[in-house]
């Protein structure tokens, strides 16, 4: 679990900002759920195979009331909310969240055991069409924060094609055991859609030639695919067609996806989501479907760093050196008066010698600095000086705002 320094933040607040913004645009609303849920909710919501649940959620006993866990995952919380509040009665709703998420992980770089997701869900829409406005959505975020992460998409199927596939896929890999690693011929039984998944080298052979699901699709799913893929492509969204990706949870149809970067090292996943229409009536809801995805915000800021990217600065326009009493007043006045027209600065309250001031100025990036003294503040004049060119200007302290402020048109 880590601290996120000021110096990090500006990148965050970099993401979060422009994932507000867009989310807006396409008509993503905000809700704040609790961190803490009931454990039910995630073992039904979630499914209790999933590692997520059976070995890495943060579980505890609230004095005798029932077991209660750390959100692991955004998605089962949000739909609890959307239940509750019977919010299906105003029709299809899109909503977003921020915020921790907790999972008892082996940190490593790009996984940590709290971390943050930037996650959407979109509910009541079971058509093609919302697909393709979600993920071109991501798609479109990454754009704006000059990253392309790349896509991949694939069907899961759902409950007409799903078993007799597992059936098929279930008996291969039980034949071809011998080949397979521990952690595969154990999920074999349990959960071995996630089989596909696995990373280790010596496993692969038998991986790349498991039957597939995506030549194995019902009529719906197929159709449902096809417009998916052929919205994509009038978007002009590029994804690749991956049959082996599959989502670590359970209540996945259709639909899933991953944006991935090789930015990440071996942790390359920056964000994955998919359908999800069985849900809300699993945790008790009226049937409603629904797709939806979480992007991880600690990899999204690696790979923002990775492409050499500078995050937006916090840095003052104007740095005050004060040389007496008179300048510290007069200092503390213009601030107010920049600050009031929008226009960060600041001073060092402790006054001390200029010398040192000018090295703060320089310490927290200003753009200028203005020295003000006895003689200044009955002159109501003072030189601008630019902390880069060093470059010096003498002007009315009466007009600093109006010549900071950036012109409309610039
Ligand atoms: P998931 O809910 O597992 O599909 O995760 C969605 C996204 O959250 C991933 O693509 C990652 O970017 C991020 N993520 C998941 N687990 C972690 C973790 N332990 N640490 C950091 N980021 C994570």
């Amino acid at each position: 679990m880590n601290d996120i320094l000021p110096g990090a933040v500006a990148r965050w607040q970099q993401i979060e900002r422009t994932a507000r913004e867009l989310f807006a645009l396409y008509g993503y609303r905000e809700v704040r759920t609790p961190v803490v849920e009931p454990y039910a909710l995630f073992a039904r919501g979630v499914g209790e195979a999933t590692d997520i649940v059976n070995k890495e959620m943060y579980v505890f006993e609230d004095k005798g009331e029932e077991k209660l866990a750390l959100r692991p995952e955004g998605t089962a919380g949000t739909v609890r909310a959307y239940i509750e509040h019977g919010a299906h009665v105003d029709g299809p709703q899109k909503w977003f969240y921020i915020g921790p998420m907790f999972r008892r992980e082996r940190p490593q770089k790009g996984r940590y055991r709290q971390f943050h997701q930037i996650g959407v869900e979109s509910f009541g829409v079971a058509e093609p069409a919302m697909d393709v406005e979600q993920v071109a959505m991501l798609d479109d975020l990454f754009r704006r924060l000059g990253v392309v992460p790349a896509l991949e998409l694939n069907s899961v199927g759902d409950a007409v094609c799903r078993p007799a596939y597992l059936a098929e896929l279930r008996e291969y890999l039980a034949r071809n055991a011998a080949g397979l690693c521990d952690d595969c011929r154990d999920r074999t039984g349990k959960n071995p859609l996630r089989v596909l998944d696995c990373k280790v080298e010596g496993c692969q052979p038998i991986l790349a030639s498991a039957p597939r699901l995506v030549d194995r699709l019902c009529e719906g799913c197929r159709g449902h695919f096809e417009a998916v893929e052929k919205g994509l492509d009038d978007l002009g969204v590029k994804y690749r067609l991956n049959p082996r990706l599959v989502r670590g949870l359970d209540y996945y149809v259709r639909t899933a996806f991953e944006f991935t970067s090789d930015a990440l090292g071996s942790q390359s996943a920056v964000a994955g989501g998919g359908r999800y229409d069985g849900l809300v009536e699993t945790l008790g809801g009226p049937p409603t479907p629904g797709i939806g995805f979480a992007l991880g915000e600690e990899r999204l800021a690696l790979i923002l760093e990775a492409s050499g990217r500078p995050a937006p600065e916090d840095r003052p326009e104007v740095f005050f050196v004060t040389v007496d009493d008179a300048g510290r007043r007069e200092a503390l006045r213009r601030a107010a008066e920049l600050r009031r027209a929008g226009i960060p600065c600041d001073l060092d309250a402790r006054g001390g010698k200029a010398k040192a001031q000018f090295k703060q100025a320089e310490r927290v990036g200003a753009r200028y600095a203005v020295v003000l003294g006895q003689s200044e503040a009955e002159s109501g004049q003072a030189k601008l000086k630019d902390m880069q060119s060093r470059e010096e200007a003498l002007l009315d302290l009466s007009g600093l705002a109006a010549r900071l402020r950036p012109s409309p048109r610039g």
